[in-house]
């Protein structure tokens, strides 16, 4: 029997970002790659914006099945791709390249992980649902358009900013085919009785040692509403503490960076993810991180 010869060369992806030194993406796939027998390495590699274009050139040269974009390249990245998924020409971010041959595609995974965290974890099913995102940004933008994909009824964008909140409630009406309102957020919001889905876009509560909760109205939170952070890590945000306390049914944002990593694998690979693994790398990485 002829001995079949190891194979030396790895498949690569990886990320792309500045700052991005303490990016833990790149332990919860190397996780899923051992978990799944797969000779794949993850590199998470500084690229300063004005080496962005060479560092594509680089990925093609060197044969990348892929790479993530975190900031600040999610929106730049765009001109250096053949073809662009369109919810992410919507949000008008790709945080997630696949290579299909010569060609480079892609897409956005942050609001898809949103939306299997949602129907996975708190098993709550979007059509026909009245949401509210706190937040206009990246992470708003890109749960917004998914819900307005997958058939929400109506957005309510609440935002401190009003330009960026105008224009993420436009880019949903115009575009997508949700009913969108945007609401300036300049004192205590309280939280209208028929909304099903509040979600917090926003940093607010990264901090867990001080009082660091959205400015809202928490007296109006239902007992019927799921209430969601983005936050991955603390994952228990006081955020959803206090909805808990109202009775409500919560969702941390680890589900959703799991999930959005989880799709970005499967994309590559073309394995099922592991969920279960990327879960616990991901969980046990910010349980080793030092409190601020
Ligand atoms: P952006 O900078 O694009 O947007 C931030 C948003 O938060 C803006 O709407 C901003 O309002 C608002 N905001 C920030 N600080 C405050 C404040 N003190 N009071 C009121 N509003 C505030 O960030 P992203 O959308 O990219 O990221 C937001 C969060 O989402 C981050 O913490 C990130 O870690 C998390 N995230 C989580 C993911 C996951 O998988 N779990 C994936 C992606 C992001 P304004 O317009 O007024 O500045």
């Amino acid at each position: 029997m002829t001995k079949k010869p190891k194979v030396a060369r790895a498949e690569l992806v990886g990320v792309f970002g500045d700052p991005v030194d303490e990016n833990p993406t790149g332990v919860m796939q190397e996780a899923a790659f051992a978990a799944k027998g797969l000779h794949w390495r993850y590199i998470t590699l500084l690229v300063r914006s004005k080496d962005l274009a060479a560092a594509m050139a680089g990925l093609r040269a060197m044969s990348f099945k892929g790479i993530n974009l975190t900031i600040p390249h999610k929106n730049a990245v765009i001109r250096y791709l053949d073809e662009v998924a369109p919810d992410a020409t919507l949000m008008g971010a790709v945080n997630t390249v696949r290579r299909e041959g010569h060609r480079l595609i892609g897409g956005n995974t942050d609001g898809k992980g949103f939306m299997r965290s949602l129907r996975e974890d708190a098993e709550v099913d979007p059509t026909g649902k009245r949401v509210v995102v706190l937040g206009a940004g990246g992470a708003a933008s890109a749960i917004t358009v998914e819900l307005a994909l997958a058939d929400a009824t109506h957005i309510t964008v609440v935002n401190r900013t009003l330009t960026r909140g105008q224009t993420l409630t436009k880019l949903l009406n115009e575009k997508t085919p949700i009913k969108a309102d945007f609401v300036p957020w300049d004192s205590p919001y309280a939280v209208p009785a028929d909304t099903d889905l509040l979600i917090n876009a926003t940093p607010i509560g990264l901090h867990p040692d001080v009082d660091d909760a959205p400015d809202i109205d928490y007296d109006t939170i239902r007992a019927g509403m799921t209430v969601c952070d983005v936050i991955p890590n603390p994952p228990h945000t006081l955020f959803l503490r206090r909805a808990e306390a109202r009775g409500a049914q919560t969702l941390d944002g680890l589900g959703m960076l799991v999930y959005q990593g989880a799709i970005g694998f499967e994309m590559w690979t073309g394995v099922d993810a592991p969920i279960e693994v990327m879960h616990r790398a991901l969980a046990k990485v910010f349980a080793e991180e030092p409190s601020e």
